[in-house]
């Protein structure tokens, strides 16, 4: 194991000390120091060599180690300084790691554009690239990230991540369940979800609050083909949960209350079969698609 980077305490301590480091917490620095666990994340990320493989939160490098073992690129985005150039010496090796220094996110919204620029350049270098996300994420800004890959032009293929346990929760979450809310219903409705390992906070370090888990997500072409307008659905999903103690006929009468009059939308609760007294969390992935569409047609009529 002479270059390979081996992500123990002993190592983290030692390599932090060497550099005058603490671990920042603002910027959800919690190392994944199960070298087993490490390795199932990047198994479970199924790579070939065709993949263009993004990853965000570098760190020391661990992961990416593994990922460049076994994908065509890898493109590993860092926003602390000094963890980029203690990665940059353990990477020194690979060939095929594009390294960037920077904030992931341009806003909650908003990828940064140089990322986006690099991922397109190398799906275009790599002949028949298939673009994966595979990452250890900053807790932070774990959910506007996954989020924001599936409104991308290009979406990965799969996301497999470590995020926390209760991020996980809510994106698996079934109707009438605390959990369910717009980022249930916008995951499922493009991507199947598989929870892999539920992991406790002694598997970083410094340990976070929270447990964690692994999950792979695969988008499904054929599911977001069901969705003939993804902007106007994913603001639409947004909006229906906003007020979850309110009923879905106030609800959608606020979202609405520029586009539709109370009878229009009445009108399209009733073709749904629902009652007054009917909340958005009570409805299928499914049901919430096709009232979509319903308020679509209806807003396209009225405007
Ligand atoms: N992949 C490593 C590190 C995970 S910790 C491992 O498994 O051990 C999360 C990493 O994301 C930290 O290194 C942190 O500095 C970085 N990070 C946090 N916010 C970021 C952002 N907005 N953009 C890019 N990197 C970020």
């Amino acid at each position: 194991m002479a270059k390979q980077n081996r992500q123990t305490v002993s190592y983290l301590t030692r390599r932090f000390r060497e550099v005058g480091l603490n671990p920042n917490a603002r910027h959800g620095q919690n190392f994944l120091i199960d070298l087993n666990l490490i390795e199932l994340l990047a198994k479970s990320a199924k790579l070939t060599p065709d993949d263009v493989v993004l990853e965000i939160g570098t760190g020391t490098g661990s992961l990416t180690a593994l990922l460049a073992a076994d994908a065509a690129r890898v493109i590993t985005v860092e926003i602390d300084g000094h963890l980029y150039q203690m990665a940059r010496e353990e990477l020194e090796q690979f060939d095929n790691v594009t390294m960037l220094r920077q904030d992931a996110l341009k806003n909650k919204n908003r990828f940064d554009a140089r990322l986006l620029e690099s991922v397109n350049h190398w799906m275009k270098e790599v002949d028949g690239g298939v673009f994966k996300l595979a990452a250890n994420l900053p807790y932070n800004v774990a959910t506007p990230i996954i989020s924001n890959l599936l409104r991308c032009e290009i979406i990965p293929t799969t996301m497999t991540v470590t995020i926390q346990k209760e991020l996980a929760d809510r994106i698996l979450a079934k109707p009438n369940s605390k959990d369910y809310g717009a980022l249930s219903v916008w995951i499922q409705s493009l991507c199947d979800v598989e929870l892999i390992r539920v992991m406790p906070p002694s598997v970083f370090w410094p340990r976070p609050k929270v447990e964690s888990a692994i999950l792979q997500i695969e988008y499904r072409p054929d599911k977001h083909a069901q969705i003939p307008d993804t902007e106007f659905f994913h603001q639409f999903v947004r909006s229906m949960f906003f007020h979850r103690r309110k009923f879905l006929r106030s609800v959608a009468t606020a979202a609405f209350k520029n586009q539709l009059t109370k009878p229009e939308v009445d009108q399209v609760l009733s073709e749904m079969n629902l009652g007054p007294d009917a909340r958005t969390e009570q409805l299928t992935v499914e049901k919430i698609q096709q009232m979509c569409e319903l308020f679509r047609a209806q807003v396209g009529q009225s405007g």
